[in-house]
């Protein structure tokens, strides 16, 4: 297992569970990259009905850790959909059976730190905020000494098994299932597998808010407003990420140009549209995010080599854990998309 974010440790635990021999490697540890912050939204609501039921099967998953964890890894908020996606987002929740309901700006129980409320909002009543502090530390209990900090620089094939590289010397594996986030693609490159290789620039800013009560996870797509994702970080925290074109974002433009622009406009939008929220950044979260992808998750192998990407995995990490186990001892298609 090449990775410790939340996707290597989910299916490393899953791989333990089963009986396997497991060695999950990390070259800065668990959680460090983009599983690091301390909330996630979590949300059945997406734009195909099939990810509505993967995100249904990851929810029935949440709630199995969360019982051995002995503490709820989702907050139960709700997750409110707004603006360009609303419709055919609810299309889907109702093709696949799923609870939710459609509300208005005066609904009583809105939860938004807002001035004006959209005029219909889905509201996924099984959505919220995902404790990732938490999972990740119920995670690293479960793989106890299985988690090595090691980075890993070449992999290679070794008959029908694997060879892997670290400064610590090589080992083989039967299998290996690369995980590793944004050190996926020049990993996986080295043993024929191709994964997107173009990034982006992504970044969550913080606040203070003095609203009373749990706020709900929201993500806005309002014509007229820069789209956000928008969610509780913990008590009197709220946290909003915008979704920002090319021109703001590309990797070419740079970290610090990126960071400064996507947070001068941010700073905006809660000055303008949001109540009762400081404008002030009290904590950013930065990552790559991969240009294009949206929501799902892709897997790809080659011989005993599987690599998983997608861009907002954090929700499906417990049906991501088993479905990668089984992928790995089992095999599976050279490619499969979950879209
Ligand atoms: C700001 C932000 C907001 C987000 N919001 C949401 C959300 O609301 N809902 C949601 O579901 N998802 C969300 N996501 C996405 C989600 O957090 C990520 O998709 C998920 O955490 C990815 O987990 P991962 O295990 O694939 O990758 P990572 O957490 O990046 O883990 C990969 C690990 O591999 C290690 N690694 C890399 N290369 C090597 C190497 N050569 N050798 C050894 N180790 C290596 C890294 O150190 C890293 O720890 C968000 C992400 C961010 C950053």
């Amino acid at each position: 297992m090449i990775g410790a974010g939340v996707v290597g440790l989910a299916s490393a635990a899953a791989l333990l569970e089963r009986g396997h021999d497991v060695v999950c490697l990390d070259r800065l540890g668990p959680m460090a990259e983009r599983s690091t912050g301390t909330s996630r939204i979590f949300r059945l609501a997406h734009g195909s009905a099939a990810l509505v039921d993967l995100a249904r099967q990851a929810r029935a998953g949440w709630a199995r850790w969360s019982e051995a964890a002995g503490r709820p890894l989702i907050r139960d908020v709700g997750c409110l959909i707004s603006g360009a996606v609303t419709l055919e987002w609810t299309a889907c929740m109702r093709k696949a059976g799923a609870p939710f309901e459609v509300v208005g700006p005066d609904w009583p129980e809105l939860g938004l730190p807002v001035r004006r409320a959209p005029d219909v909002l889905l509201h996924d009543t099984t959505g919220g905020a995902i404790e990732t502090v938490n999972a990740g530390t119920y995670l690293v209990g479960r793989l106890g000494e299985a988690l090595r900090v090691a980075a890993v620089y070449a992999l290679e094939q070794r008959g029908s098994g694997a060879r892997v590289h670290t400064p610590d010397g090589p080992f083989d594996a039967d299998a290996v299932l690369i995980a590793a986030g944004a050190g996926t693609s020049p990993l996986a490159a080295q043993v024929g597998i191709y994964t997107p290789t173009v990034l982006q620039h992504h970044v969550r800013f913080t606040f203070a808010t003095s609203r009373g009560g749990p706020l709900r996870s929201w993500i806005d797509e309002t014509p007229g407003v820069p789209s956000t994702y928008q969610h509780m970080a913990g008590p009197g925290r709220w946290t909003v990420g915008g979704l920002f074109g090319n021109a703001t974002v590309a990797w070419e433009v740079g970290r610090d140009e990126a960071v400064r622009t996507s947070r001068e406009a941010v700073v905006d939008y809660v000055r303008e549209h949001l109540d009762g929220v400081e404008p002030t950044v009290l904590d950013e979260l930065y990552c790559t995010t991969m240009a294009e992808l949206g929501d799902g998750f892709h897997l790809r192998r080659n011989g005993p080599f599987t690599a998983v990407y997608g861009d907002n995995l954090f929700k499906f990490a417990p049906l991501l854990g088993d479905l990668l186990a089984t992928a790995v001892t089992e095999g599976t298609d050279d490619a499969v998309d979950y879209l």
